[in-house]
């Protein structure tokens, strides 16, 4: 039978269309990452913008299908980076700076990228690496002519100049929805990164189910402060929801300290922001010092690695701020889980602080669209029962099939993807992460987890940051190592840390040792490198 709806397939920059359409007044604001000045633009000349710029790359000659990437923080010429790249057919590859020099010139030549657009700042990384990038033909300078820096870059030209040579006007062409859009490496903690390729339609879908009200529910009265890098799984895809919505959108450029964040919640009246643990931390420690408060804060979205118990309990008792705990990967575009609270929740926070505060440990409940179950080692599914734990499958059309240019799929026969997460969920259907499969702690055929132990140890006062790892052990096999970062100028022993420990978890949960560290590493994304820290305790043995 014909279809009688229309159906014409939805190209990404239409978000952005809408938003200049009917939000055209709400404003993209930015922090410069080449000098910490603020810049404003609203949606209507977000999109004039993005329309010169897509003359000048088809100019350029940049056709459907081509890799061109991005080597920036969160700003407004990245959004339209995105948003031309992709609008007019090309795939935009997200860069993550704070990778090792060898995996970003593994992932450029892996994706063939034929342009880079870069912030001033990156450009002296690129032109040392610029010898071992042969496919790129062009690097493109997020600045003005007046900013322009001297460089070896070959090829180098001026996002600027580039703009004022063209005209407003650019014919967006059609495409099938499911055509790449976007392109985004895994950190590569174990092997080599690996590509995921987004297309138009799953980040659209991506975009709109994840930002339902019992999502990340952002509305045009929402201004949003987007900590999580756009080269960090899509910004979570809130550099696309907000737009949808019309939401104002804040954008801190290279500045992610205490100070600098709090600044801009107060100056642009940021209600919601979104970032990694670590960044709440240095915010929260900011806070702590300078005795500020988080104003016109409503809520966060934390995420990336666990938010621990004391931050969600601080952050709502103190500060008055909804935590919005969320799971994800960047193979899931990222949006797996969010922790809102369901109608049986109502007054539990007064009748019992303590039993609604596990709850909002936990990892949350899928949007619209995905679907999970944990499973044993023989695949079996296990119960929804909130104790028992095993692998953790999803499933959905924002969920990956197959890695970039890699010819076998990454799900199994019905189409589940391994999250390389043990996982509980419970009778309500809220997730909670036990620990990565790899980080899990095997103890006499029983299993730790690190994220617990974790979550307990960042409650004391004098830490600053903790992580577990599990240490080849002559009797057990393996046991837990806790590794501490001390706040500055704090102390505390491993006699008291370890003390802290009793009574929250069960005895034989309790680390065999204690070691502090002047700073634990941390990964491209801002998480613990539990990597990092096995290298630097490999010779480690236990007392
Ligand atoms: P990377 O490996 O580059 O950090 P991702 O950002 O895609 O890549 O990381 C995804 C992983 O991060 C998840 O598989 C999970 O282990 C962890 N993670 C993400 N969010 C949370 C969370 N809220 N709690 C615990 N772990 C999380």
């Amino acid at each position: 039978m014909m279809a009688s709806m229309q159906s014409a397939p939805i190209n990404l920059v239409e978000i952005l269309i809408h938003a200049a359409t009917y939000h055209g007044e709400a404003e993209i604001v930015s922090r410069l990452a080449e000098d910490g000045s603020i810049h404003r633009e609203n949606y209507g000349q977000c999109l004039a913008r993005t329309e010169k710029l897509a003359a000048a790359l088809a100019r350029l000659g940049v056709r459907e299908g081509d890799r061109i990437a991005t080597l920036a923080w969160n700003g407004y010429r990245h959004i339209e980076s995105w948003f031309a790249i992709s609008g007019k057919g090309a795939i935009c590859h997200t860069l993550n700076p704070r990778l090792f020099a060898e995996q970003l010139i593994y992932i450029i030549n892996h994706a063939e990228d034929r342009m880079i657009l870069t912030d001033v700042t990156f450009v002296p990384l690129l032109e040392k690496l610029q010898e071992h990038l042969p496919t790129v033909e062009k690097y493109i300078v997020m600045t003005d002519r007046a900013h322009m820096p001297d460089t070896s870059l070959h090829g180098a030209l001026c996002y600027e100049d580039l703009l004022a040579a063209e005209d407003r006007g650019y014919q967006w062409p059609s495409f099938p929805e499911e055509t790449p859009s976007s392109l985004c490496y895994t950190s590569g903690t174990t092997g080599n990164p690996k590509g995921v390729l987004y297309t138009h339609r799953s980040n659209l879908l991506h975009a709109a189910c994840g930002n339902s009200p019992d999502g990340f529910g952002q509305a045009a009265e929402s201004a949003i402060l987007i900590i999580v890098p756009m080269f960090h799984a899509n910004a979570w895809g809130l550099t696309f929801a907000a737009p949808m919505v019309g939401a104002k959108m804040i954008l801190p450029g290279a500045g992610m300290d205490g100070a600098s964040i709090h600044e801009l919640i107060r100056a642009e009246g940021a209600t919601c922001s979104a970032a990694v643990p670590t960044i709440w931390n240095g915010l929260l420690d900011y806070l702590d010092k300078s005795g500020q408060d988080l104003a016109t804060i409503k809520s966060l979205i934390v995420g990336g690695s666990a938010a621990p118990r004391y931050m969600i309990q601080l952050l709502d008792q103190k500060y008055g701020v909804e935590v919005n705990h969320a799971w994800g990967m960047t193979e899931m575009s990222p949006l797996g889980t969010v922790n809102r609270d369901l109608p049986f929740m109502k007054g539990l926070k007064d009748r019992d602080y303590e039993a609604w505060l596990d709850l909002k440990c936990k990892q949350g409940r899928p949007p619209f669209g995905v679907k999970m179950k944990i499973v044993d080692d023989d695949d079996n599914e296990l119960p929804w029962d909130g104790t028992t734990f095993g692998r953790l499958l999803v499933k959905g059309p924002w969920i990956v099939e197959s890695y970039y240019k890699q010819a076998e799929k990454a799900v199994d026969a019905d189409g589940w993807f391994d999250t390389g997460d043990v996982a509980t969920i419970d009778a309500h259907g809220f997730m909670q992460i036990t620990d990565r499969a790899k980080d899990v702690i095997k103890s006499g055929g029983e299993w730790i987890s690190s994220v617990d132990l974790e979550n307990i140890v960042m409650g004391h006062d004098a830490v600053a940051l903790a992580a577990v790892i599990g240490m080849s052990h002559p009797k057990w096999e393996e046991r837990p190592l806790l590794v501490v970062q001390l706040k500055q100028g704090a102390e505390a022993s491993r006699e008291e840390l370890l003390g802290y420990l009793e009574g929250k978890v069960a005895k034989w949960w309790i680390p065999d040792d204690v070691q502090f560290v002047e700073d634990i590493p941390l990964t491209a994304t801002g998480k613990i490198s539990k990597l990092g820290l096995r290298e630097t305790f490999k010779d480690y043995k236990f007392p």
